[in-house]
C-alpha cells in the first residue's frame, strides 16, 4: 500500500488536480504565498483584458446597466456567501477588510449602547486592532478596547462587552478559533461577535449561520485569489440587517442612491454597508477568483488544505522539533491553510528559499509562513518546497550575508 505521504499518489487521487490549470503558473517557482496574495487565474487575465477594452473602453458609463456593474458587489457577495456558510443577501463586497471591520464594529457598539467594552486578542493582525482602537475613539465616552489571550477570552466575556472581535484563523500561527463555541459564549452574555475570515474564507470550512454568527469580514486577495488590493467582503446575519446602521453612510448604501435626496436613509439588507462607488475592475477580478473556489467546492478545498499541511509538516519531519519550531497546530482540524515555523534566522531562510524558487513569507521578528493554497498547488510541489526548506536549514545555506539584506516590503 502507498503511504499517505507519497505526493505522487496524493496527486493521482486529488479530485481538485484539474483546477491547477486554472492558474497562471511559472514552472520555476513554488508559490507558497497564496495566503498573502493568491495567484492569477487564467480566466481573470482574459477577463481583465475585456473589462478594460470592451466594458470600460466601449460601453463607458452605460456599463453600469448594460454589464450590471451596479449589481457586482452583491453578485460576488452571493458567491462568497456560499463559501462561508451564509445565505445570498447576507454578504456584500465593499471597501477593504480594514474599513469593513470599522463599519461593523461601530454599528455593533451602537447596537449595544450601554456596554463599554470591545474585546479582542493581542498579537492578532495589526490592522484589526488599529481599526478597533479607532472605532472606540470615534464613539468616545468610556468605551475601551480590552485584549485577552485566546485562552482567557471566555472568562473576559462579561455583561459589559458590546462586541467580541476575533480572527477565525490566526495570521501567524494558523490556529483556528472555535467559532461555534465562542459565538455561543458571547451570546450568553448578550454580546455580538465579529469574525475576521481573512485567513479562513476559501481555504477551510466556515459555517457562519451554522455557528449562529452575527457579523464577519474577510479579505479578497488571499485564498479567494481576487488580485492585489482586491476589495474585502462583509457579512451581516439576516436577523441583524434592519437594526444595524453603517457609520460610513455613503450614497451606495442609501435606500435610493439615484434619487439624489439630501437626507440619508439606509438601504434595506446588507446593501446599507456599502459606502462609495465600487471598484469595478478589482471586483470583476475578484469574481473570477471566487468563481473558481465555488466551482471546486468549499469541502473539497478544506480537505485538500488539511492534507497539504499534513504532508508539509510530515516532510519537514524531525527537523520541525529541532532547528525549526512549528508554531502551527500539528493537528489538521485545528489548523488553517498555512504552516508557520519560528527560527532566529527566519528572514535569511526565507531569502535563501526565494533564491531556490520557493516563495514563502517572513513575519517579524522570527516567523516564516508557508501558504498551502489548495487550488493552485500540487502535493508534489508542496513536498518539493518542504525538501528545499530542510536542505536550506540543515546545510545552513541561509548564513550567506546576501540573504540578510532586508527589502522594504517583506
Ligand atoms: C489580510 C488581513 C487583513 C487585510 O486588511 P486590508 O484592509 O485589506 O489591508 C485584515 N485582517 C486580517 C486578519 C488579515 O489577515
Amino acid at each position: 500500500m502507498t503511504p499517505p505521504s507519497d505526493p505522487a499518489a496524493l496527486d493521482a487521487a486529488d479530485p481538485l488536480a484539474e483546477h491547477r490549470d486554472a492558474f497562471v503558473r511559472d514552472p520555476a517557482v513554488l508559490y507558497l504565498c497564496g495566503n498573502s496574495l493568491g495567484p492569477l487565474p487564467v480566466a481573470t487575465r482574459d477577463r481583465m483584458a475585456s473589462m478594460v477594452g470592451v466594458e470600460w473602453g466601449q460601453s463607458l458609463v452605460r456599463g453600469w446597466n448594460s454589464h450590471d456593474w451596479i449589481g457586482l458587489p452583491h453578485r460576488v457577495g452571493d458567491i462568497i456567501a456560499g463559501l462561508v456558510g451564509a445565505e445570498a443577501g447576507e454578504v456584500i463586497v465593499a471597501d477593504s477588510t480594514s474599513a469593513n471591520l470599522y463599519k461593523l464594529a461601530v454599528a455593533a457598539m451602537q447596537a449595544r449602547p450601554d456596554r463599554k467594552v470591545v474585546l479582542s486578542e493581542p498579537g492578532d493582525f495589526p490592522t484589526d486592532l488599529y481599526m478597533l482602537e479607532g472605532a472606540v475613539r470615534t464613539l468616545g465616552g468610556d468605551r475601551r478596547l480590552e485584549l485577552r489571550d485566546a485562552d482567557a477570552i471566555e472568562a473576559a466575556l462579561t455583561e459589559d462587552v458590546a462586541v467580541l472581535v476575533l480572527c477565525h484563523v490566526h495570521y501567524k500561527t494558523a490556529a483556528v478559533r472555535d467559532m461555534a463555541r465562542l459565538t455561543k459564549a458571547a451570546h450568553a452574555v448578550g454580546a455580538l461577535v465579529i469574525w475576521d475570515l481573512s485567513h479562513s474564507a476559501g481555504v477551510i470550512e466556515v459555517d457562519l449561520n451554522g455557528c449562529g454568527a452575527d457579523l464577519a469580514v474577510g479579505c479578497g486577495y488571499k485564498y479567494l485569489n481576487g488580485g492585489p488590493g482586491a476589495p474585502g467582503f462583509l457579512f451581516v446575519a439576516r436577523r441583524h440587517q434592519e437594526a444595524l446602521v453603517s457609520p460610513l453612510s455613503g450614497w451606495m448604501g442609501h435606500a435610493a442612491p439615484f434619487a439624489f435626496v439630501d437626507d440619508y436613509r439606509p438601504a434595506p439588507g446588507v446593501a446599507r454597508f456599502a459606502c462609495g462607488t465600487p471598484p469595478i475592475l478589482s471586483l470583476s477580478a475578484l469574481e473570477g477568483g471566487v468563481a473558481l473556489s465555488a466551482a471546486a467546492g468549499a469541502p473539497a478545498i478544506a480537505a485538500k488544505a488539511r492534507a497539504l499541511g499534513d504532508l508539509f509538516i510530515d516532510r519537514i519531519g524531525a527537523l520541525a522539533g529541532d532547528a525549526l519550531e512549528l508554531i502551527s497546530p500539528a493537528e489538521a482540524q485545528a489548523r488553517g491553510g498555512h504552516v508557520a515555523f519560528r527560527h532566529p534566522d527566519a528572514y535569511a531562510i526565507v531569502q535563501a528559499l526565494m533564491a531556490r524558487g520557493v516563495v514563502g513569507d517572513f513575519r517579524d521578528p522570527d516567523v516564516m509562513r508557508f501558504g498551502l493554497s489548495p487550488l493552485p498547488l500540487s502535493y508534489a510541489e508542496v513536498a518539493r518546497a518542504a525538501d528545499l526548506l530542510v536542505e536550506v536549514v540543515t546545510s545552513r545555506a541561509y548564513v550567506d550575508p546576501a540573504y540578510q539584506v532586508r527589502a522594504k516590503v517583506t
